[in-house]
């Protein structure tokens, strides 16, 4: 997650990596403004809805799960783990902190059942009915459609019309204390590759970060999305602000 790589890099773990390949083969908004982490690999955070009880034309965007249409019908993962930080975090940066405080707060209100230990459950207990809309990472859908194509679930993809799909990345760096500076550095660059980038893709059901690979075709029936463009560095920027608007509004 962008908030962790974050924080290492703030920790002095990181050492900056010059490399004209990095920067070429990764967005600007998926990597670190001073070169010390690079997303290897993106996921959307995203919408999904129970398929039977759920109409994708029901849904908008993040903020429009706040509206009491949605009243004991939003299931969400806990506000503990990075994952729900660095969505808020991000946003914090679109909206703004009083603007993401009344999210939060619609979202609270509206919750069918306490907040999950992780993306599975919030997937199960739609599928069992307790909820019928929630907040997940893509590839937490794959596992589940992988294993029971009949799922009736789906994804849907917020925030077409305004700041796009929030994603966030696995991603690596060098630490500062590297014995193997230059086979470090060939190795990242050869992981932003065509290549890996693909190979790795396909393994974990996420998607490129390097735009010349193609999405696997399990991912890309999903659909296509406009994500949003936001420097991922704001996760952890705004991950301390994110956790206290969270606590403030009761999001355990
Ligand atoms: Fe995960």
């Amino acid at each position: 997650d962008a908030g962790n790589l974050w924080h290492a890099a703030k920790e002095g773990v990181l050492q900056p990596v010059s490399s004209e390949i990095l920067t070429s083969n990764i967005p600007s908004h998926l990597r670190d403004p001073n070169n010390k982490w690079f997303g290897l690999s993106l996921r959307a955070r995203t919408i999904v809805y129970s398929i039977k009880r759920v109409q994708p034309g029901d849904l908008t965007t993040y903020d429009d799960l706040s509206k009491t249409d949605w009243k004991q019908r939003l299931v969400i993962r806990t506000s503990k783990k990075v994952y729900n930080q660095s969505l808020v975090a991000m946003l914090i940066k679109e909206h703004g902190e009083d603007e993401t405080a009344k999210i939060l707060k619609g979202w609270v209100s509206n919750l069918a059942a306490p907040p999950f230990s992780n993306d599975t459950k919030v997937m199960e207990a739609i599928i069992a009915g307790q909820g019928d809309v929630g907040i997940v990472n893509t590839y937490y859908y794959g596992r589940l459609a992988k294993k029971d194509p009949n799922i009736p679930l789906a994804l849907f993809w917020p925030n077409q019309s305004s700041g796009g799909v929030h994603v966030n990345v696995s991603g690596a760096g060098v630490v500062a204390a590297s014995k193997n500076k230059a086979e470090a550095f060939a190795f990242l660059d050869w992981l932003s590759s065509e290549k890996a980038q693909q190979i790795f893709a396909d393994v974990n059901m996420e998607y490129p970060v390097n735009p010349n690979v193609p999405v696997n075709p399990t991912v890309s029936s999903w659909g296509s999305f406009k994500q949003n463009k936001n420097n991922l560095r704001n996760a952890g920027e705004n991950q301390a602000a994110a956790i206290r608007l969270m606590d403030r509004v009761g999001y355990k």
